[in-house]
């Protein structure tokens, strides 16, 4: 068989390659391209009108110079196709872009045509080199444009080369099939070979659309396939502890010792836990519900139904603020129960650590609440029927796994804030089954949202003061720039110093991540006690806490947060029945973006829709955190883009695993072979591998 073979190429240019990701023939097939270009999408050059409009112009390089002076020197690069000039112009990285040029090489120019004087140009146009002198004659084929990189350019590897050696490659293989015909017949997409042809050697706008179709599809079908088979693993070895008992602890506590009435959303969520540890099978449940939706007595609810069968449950925060809170949460409204409830997180010292360690051990300790610490190894529960995890996003989907595994495969109930779309959701989580806590405690008024300029600080603090007469209390909030913890205690620090002068008739706190646990456990308990009115403090109080008698949050530097996180901060106040109001202070300057996220925090308080925009500014990766969530990379696909493509594969994969979970059928073979190396490299995030 003859095939292009990689090794017959130059180490340079297989070092070029190799950067690319592109090791072997089958790799050199799935690097795509990026770009299209054809009549209906190049502009040709006397066409463009200049006036800001978005093209694409393919042409020779004519000429390379720099102008202007020394202090405000540019590039331009002249262009020429059949019908006239124009120019590519750079005013950054001169030199740099003046090295990427060669005269007479084709390029491909992207951006927006503005016209001055009698000639056009791009200022910093995307540039794609799309082959040497004696290619594109005429665009009457499409002609495909491959990414490039600094080394392919080096070592002379054009697109033109690389459509080249894949047009080859495409003549001699036949690359597998391991979609099943019967789904591709179903979603209408073409077999795999021919996909190659398309998206490489397109004939029409309509095939590549199609071969692209067709990969993400594979992409996602691939990922679903993981997750359902997670999913069946999880069902399968299920077997978990029944809970059939709620007489003791968890009637008298709902019937007797409840502090208000269950909102139905809470009273649906209960139920369907109830379902999950009587079922016989492992729970594996998130709980969503927007930040002050009161997930944590739906999480009490869950710990005292472990209990009633003589289980150990764990609640784990990812802070130890949050822990601590959630610790003195429990020891109050568990109090008249007489449950032995311990604190465990990471800085405590030895012998008291050794004292509650024996005590989880030994079994007189029910309901352990702490930070990661819970996880660690040397944690030995004496039987241990639920692990509740509260923030779930800021634990990765490992420790959720870790979890699931401890000791006697316990029960999990994990609780998120973090309002993602249900679809997303569904695909993130697709492993758990989800309650979602609709609406907000009743009697609630919504908190205001102003966004004010630094300069009206005076007003805010006659605002703040008028409050706090009244009887309120407030929190102050400074940013954390993650690389210089330092500067950020200035601020607060400073900002600290100053509201002290400001409120001398009102008691002024400090907190910050720097404290010692016992310090900002004292600065917390005064500000719950009131005997502190106005909390300064970094973003440590992001999640979680809960003060419901204050009702002002004032956010300095509001443009540096993020809108989920601003989301959080606003979602601490608003949560007894005094108004409650936010006030995002902004500084000098502003970006763009981030007045779209303070304008979007004034518009709205539905976690949901705030959690979209925050989505869509800054793509799931980032919003969820890819390794956090355990979200492959996708190589083609985009997870919002192609939800549609999504639902799909979903379908078609879980039906599949339903039908034959080992892929022991014949027709499933191919996929087998895929599937097999993927699902083992995908299993390690969820603790199977
Ligand atoms: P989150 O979902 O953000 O974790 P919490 O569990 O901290 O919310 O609850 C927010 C506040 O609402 C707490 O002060 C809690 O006591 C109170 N709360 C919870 N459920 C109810 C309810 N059904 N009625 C009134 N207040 C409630
Ligand atoms: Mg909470």
């Amino acid at each position: 068989m003859k095939l292009i073979d990689l090794s017959d190429l130059s180490t340079k240019r297989l070092n070029a390659l190799a950067e690319a990701g592109i090791e072997s023939v089958g790799d050199l097939l799935n690097f795509f391209p990026r770009r299209y270009l054809d009549r209906t999408t190049v502009s040709p050059i006397d066409r463009l009108t200049g006036r800001g409009e978005e093209v694409t112009v393919v042409g020779r390089v004519k000429d390379i110079h720099e102008a202007g002076y020394r202090r405000k020197k540019r590039l331009e690069v002249i262009i020429q196709d059949e019908t006239g000039t124009m120019k590519g112009v750079w005013f950054k990285g001169v030199s740099y872009f003046k090295k990427t040029f060669k005269e007479d090489e084709i390029v491909a120019f992207f951006g927006k045509a503005k016209r001055y004087g009698r000639s056009i140009s791009i200022a910093h146009p995307d540039v794609d080199k799309v082959g040497d002198p004696s290619d594109l004659q005429d665009l009457t084929r499409i002609v495909p444009v491959y990414p490039g990189n600094k080394q392919f350019s080096k070592t002379y590897i054009t697109s033109k080369l690389i459509h080249q050696w894949v047009s080859t490659v495409l003549k001699h293989v036949q690359p597998p099939e391991f979609i099943p015909k019967e789904i591709l017949k179903e979603q209408d997409l073409p077999g795999r070979k021919e996909a190659y042809r398309m998206i490489h050697l397109p004939e029409s706008r309509n095939e590549y659309l199609k071969a692209r179709e067709r990969f993400k599809f594979e992409e996602f079908f691939l990922f679903e396939l993981s997750i359902a088979k997670v999913k069946h693993r999880i069902v399968e070895r299920a077997s978990g502890h029944v809970f059939s008992n709620l007489d003791n602890y968890t009637k008298r506590f709902f019937n007797e010792h409840l502090p208000f009435e269950l909102t139905e959303g809470q009273k649906q969520a209960l139920s369907d836990i109830k379902q999950d540890v009587r079922s016989g099978q492992q729970m594996n449940r998130l709980l969503q519900g927007d930040v002050g939706s009161g997930k944590t007595i739906v999480a009490i609810g869950a710990i005292l139904m472990a209990l009633d069968n003589g289980f150990q449950a764990a609640f784990m925060a990812p802070t130890e603020i949050l822990a601590e809170q959630h610790y003195r949460t429990l020891i109050e409204l568990l109090e008249p129960l007489d449950i032995t409830i311990r604190l465990l997180v990471g800085n405590q010292k030895n012998a008291l650590r050794t004292d509650i360690l024996t005590d989880i051990e030994g079994g007189n300790c029910q309901v352990v609440v702490g930070t990661h610490a819970v996880i660690q190894d040397q944690v030995n529960f004496h039987n241990l029927g639920l692990a509740v995890i509260d923030e779930q996003h800021r634990f990765g989907v490992k420790q959720r796994a870790e979890m699931l595994d401890k000791g006697s495969h316990p029960h999990v109930l994990v609780m998120s804030a973090t309002p993602i779309p249900r679809s997303l959701a569904m695909t993130v989580y697709s492993d758990l089954d989800i309650s979602v806590i609709k609406g907000l405690p009743g009697g609630r008024k919504p908190v205001k949202t102003a966004v004010r300029p630094e300069k009206k600080q005076d007003d805010i603090y006659d605002f703040v003061e008028k409050n706090l007469k009244e009887g309120g209390q407030a929190y102050v909030v400074y940013p954390l720039v993650e690389e210089s913890e330092a500067v950020d205690l200035k601020d607060a620090t400073a900002g600290y110093e100053k509201l002290k002068k400001q409120f001398p008739n009102f008691n002024v706190g400090l907190l910050h991540g720097r404290m010692k646990s016992e310090e900002k456990d004292t600065v917390m308990k005064q500000f719950i006690d009131n005997e502190i009115q106005v909390l300064v403090s970094t973003t440590v109080i992001e999640v979680g806490v809960d003060v419901p008698n204050a009702n002002i949050m004032i956010v300095e530097h509001a443009e540096r947060f993020g809108l989920s996180q601003l989301h959080q901060l606003r979602g601490r106040i608003g949560r007894g029945t005094r108004q409650s109001y936010c006030i995002l202070i902004y500084g000098q300057k502003v970006s763009t973006e981030a007045r779209f996220r303070l304008s979007k925090m004034a518009e709205t308080t539905d976690g949901f829709k705030i959690a979209e925009a925050d989505l869509k500014l800054r793509g799931p990766g980032d919003f969820l955190g890819t390794k956090q969530s355990g979200l492959p990379e996708f190589k083609i696909a985009d997870i919002i883009e192609d939800q549609w493509i999504l639902a799909q594969a979903k379908s078609a994969a879980w039906d599949l695993i339903k039908d034959d979970p080992d892929l022991q059928r014949n027709e499933h073979q191919e996929l087998k072979k895929v599937f097999t190396p993927y699902y083992k490299e995908r299993a390690k995030f969820y603790g199977m591998g």
